[in-house]
């Protein structure tokens, strides 16, 4: 065991025997008397912080509370503590470039609050976003770190993540209570249409539907468009808009408004192959 390990097991040893002798009293006592003489250096890692078993702020080390034993944690509270500590330092030299950048930071509704009622008229020319941040970080009742979104006067909209689960989940009160729920998952965002559209991942039954769907014959085509039945002189005009598959003696969209990007991804694919087919033919 380290040296300040060691003297951390004592410390925390010695707490034990004051607790059995006088209860938390006397190890608060022990601490601020150490902490006062000032000779044991352990004692500069000695915080007070929440201990949810002792529901109070209690000292502790490494997280550890000294009165109970029990895992302490940090609370927001005691950061904003510690960043006004270290504000009125800056404030002792005129330095206000800490507080400038947080304070822009905020919201404009927030900063109008913090001044006083009578002069909140004189910024509602900017005091009139839609949305207002109520809560972001984690939220004890609700045991998950959400955003909560005041969305004007159209409800809330809440943002959180589920446990282990890559994504977030969007929850939208409106005016009634009534909840809209919309779950998007990291697999749901990265969709890579690329990738999706990749010929690879076209399967033969896909291709086979996509054919059946938008394949017309010669005579059928030329009869739909009014165009002369031969192919002499009708092949130049269809390959404008379409492209013939000898193998399956029919014409095919390059494009059309009614593809959905899947289908067009298909059609681009099978004007490659026929081109290819075509030129080595
Ligand atoms: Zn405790």
């Amino acid at each position: 065991m380290g040296k300040v390990k060691e003297e951390i097991q004592i410390l925390i040893e010695t707490c034990e025997r004051k607790y059995e002798e006088g209860g938390s009293a006397a190890v608060i006592e022990y601490i601020e008397e150490a902490i006062r003489q000032g000779d044991n250096p352990i004692m500069l890692d000695v915080r007070y912080e929440r201990c949810e078993a002792c529901d109070v702020d209690m000292p502790s080390i490494n997280h550890i509370c000294l009165v109970c034993g029990q895992t302490t944690k940090i609370i927001k509270q005691q950061l904003v503590d510690a960043v006004i500590e270290d504000l009125k330092k800056g404030f002792e030299l005129g330095d206000y470039t800490v507080l400038d950048e947080l304070l822009n930071m905020l919201p404009v509704k927030k900063l109008v609050q913090a001044l006083p009622e009578e002069e909140w008229h004189k910024y509602k020319d900017i005091n009139n976003s839609y949305f207002e941040v109520m809560h972001q970080d984690f939220n004890e009742d609700a045991g998950r770190e959400e955003i909560q979104i005041h969305a004007g006067e159209n409800g809330n909209v809440f943002l959180y993540q589920d446990d282990d689960k890559l994504g977030f989940i969007i929850d939208v009160y409106g005016q009634n209570d009534l909840a809209d729920s919309m779950t998007v998952w990291e697999e749901d965002l990265n969709p890579s249409e690329e990738e999706s559209n990749d010929p690879r991942n076209f399967s033969d039954v896909e291709i086979q539907e996509w054919k059946e769907k938008w394949g017309q014959s010669h005579s059928e085509i030329t009869a739909n468009l009014g165009y002369p039945r031969s192919h002499a002189e009708s092949d130049e005009l269809l390959m404008d808009d379409y492209f013939w598959v000898e193998k399956d003696k029919r014409w095919y969209n390059r494009c059309a408004s009614g593809f959905t990007p899947r289908e067009q991804a298909i059609a681009d694919y099978l004007y490659a192959c026929s081109t290819y087919q075509n030129l080595n033919e």
